[in-house]
């Protein structure tokens, strides 16, 4: 089994603010009890914290010393573990991205859910799935409008049109994301639906056949070996037909739309709604998950999703309750348009809670948010060049340099977007900061600017 430092349901790992426990969600679906479960365990047993993740997980923060085996138990209980809970491996490795709206989305090509499921049993019941890092990662994208597109995964799977045939494809690829624009990594083949399965179990199997112990990723896989010789080990292991050529390499998905995480949008059935809303900088605390718990039982079927934009999605909402439930989100202090700054900001833990952090991230975001953020726009706070809030490139990124001050960076260009971008000005304040987003509309920034 490879030794990890994340933090996990069964392995609390210490932080400056107490024990981080994250709690891997199926799908990022979250019951009513599970979220009153939540609510109790954090109140009793940690800081009565839990942020949510940009892998739409969830993580409790501050959690009391002595405390962890309770809190454990507690979590276990309301059947938040894995599958196996004696199998420690059983819970880093659940970690299958789907679009919060999978199965609902009225754009999407095909329902995820079902398979998805089949995926977390693969991975939770595949005993060599133990030598995978926590850190790998799945994604199955049914072509939801509503989908994170920008996280690179170790294996993604994507739905494509299928033309006559009966049953749907998935274009897939290895390390990286599904191709939107025309710059973008091909699919390397599609597959069909039936033999998504027995594909990915294949491809986990010869990355770990490949993989050295040095190597945790796909992608470091992938530097020593082509991606051709990768499929084709697979396809030896699996035997499943793919299709290749011009069809898979004209493909493109069709662009995502992350601002339908806010507001209410109907459904496929077009008779329910998904309504969103946006937790300051993610983070809520047990009064706010109990007044979600409460709005998810007084919605007969309703279920709560956490997303990968660290934001809440009450699904199956009944047309006469939408306006409600929108009051209900703000009344309990998650944003619903994207008119508030707040739904523009997102920052790491920060010196409150990490130790490797040169700023306090969190309260300058409250700041900066205060101070305004352009429409359209988002920020990304970060106590250090790990990027712990954002897996995705955001269009502008603080980095912390000391405390209250900040190296502003841009990915507006489309060929500056390694790492953080173009570097925009160094050692800003937050006000300073604010200037320069606020007036980032107008003329473009040509030489950074030194504070
Ligand atoms: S990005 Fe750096 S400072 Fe922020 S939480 Fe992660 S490790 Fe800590």
């Amino acid at each position: 089994m490879r030794p990890s430092a994340c933090p996990g349901l069964l392995r609390i790992v210490p932080a400056l603010d107490g024990g981080i426990c994250r709690v891997k969600l199926a799908a990022g679906a979250l019951n009513s009890a599970q979220a009153l479960a939540i609510a109790d365990a954090i109140d009793e047993h940690a800081s009565g914290i839990v942020d949510i993740t940009n892998r739409a997980n969830l993580q409790l923060r501050g959690v009391k010393r002595g405390q962890e085996d309770a809190l454990i138990a507690a979590l276990l209980d309301a059947g938040l573990g894995p599958q196996n809970a004696t199998h420690a491996f059983a819970d880093d490795v659940r970690n299958v991205m789907v679009s919060p709206a999978a199965g609902r989305d009225a754009h999407a090509l095909f329902d995820t859910t079902a398979l998805a499921s089949d995926l977390l049993s693969l991975l939770q019941g595949d005993a060599r799935c133990a030598a995978l890092s926590p850190k790998f990662a799945l994604l199955l994208d049914g072509g939801e409008r509503l989908m994170m597109l920008d996280h690179p995964h170790d294996i993604w799977f994507s739905a494509m049109p299928s033309g006559d045939r009966a049953e749907p494809l998935f274009a897939f690829g290895l390390a990286g994301c599904p191709p939107v624009a025309a710059e973008h990594a091909n699919a390397l083949a599609a597959v069909a639906a039936s033999d998504v399965i027995a594909l990915t179990r294949a491809l986990l199997h010869t990355f770990l056949d490949l993989a050295t112990p040095e190597h945790a990723r796909m992608r470091d896989v992938g530097a020593v070996h082509s991606p051709d010789d990768v499929l084709a080990h697979a396809v030896r292991k699996s035997g499943v037909s793919l299709l290749r050529g011009e069809p898979v390499e004209r493909w493109r998905r069709e662009p995502a739309d992350a601002l339908r995480r806010l507001g209410a949008f109907q459904q496929r059935d077009g008779q329910r709604w998904h309504v969103g809303g946006q937790p300051a900088l993610g983070r809520m605390n047990s009064a706010m998950l109990r007044g979600l718990a409460a709005l998810s039982q007084s919605n007969e079927g309703a279920t709560l999703h956490m997303t990968p934009w660290q934001n809440v999605l009450l699904t199956d909402i009944g047309t006469a309750n939408v306006t409600a439930t929108l009051q209900t989100f703000e009344t309990l202090g998650l944003a619903t348009s994207t008119q508030n700054p707040l739904t523009r900001v997102i920052a790491c833990a920060g010196s409150t809670g990490c130790a490797k952090s040169l700023a306090d991230t969190k309260g300058d975001a409250l700041t900066l948010a205060a101070r305004g953020v352009p429409v359209q726009t988002q920020v990304h706070l970060s106590g250090c060049p790990r990027s712990c809030a954002a897996a995705h490139c955001t269009p502008f990124t603080l980095l912390a340099t000391s405390p209250g001050r900040y190296d502003l960076y841009t990915t507006h260009d489309p060929r500056e977007r390694a790492g953080f971008g173009r570097l925009l000005a160094r050692g800003v304040t937050i006000d300073e900061a604010a200037d320069l987003l606020n007036a980032s509309a107008a003329p473009p920034f040509d030489e950074p600017f030194d504070a």
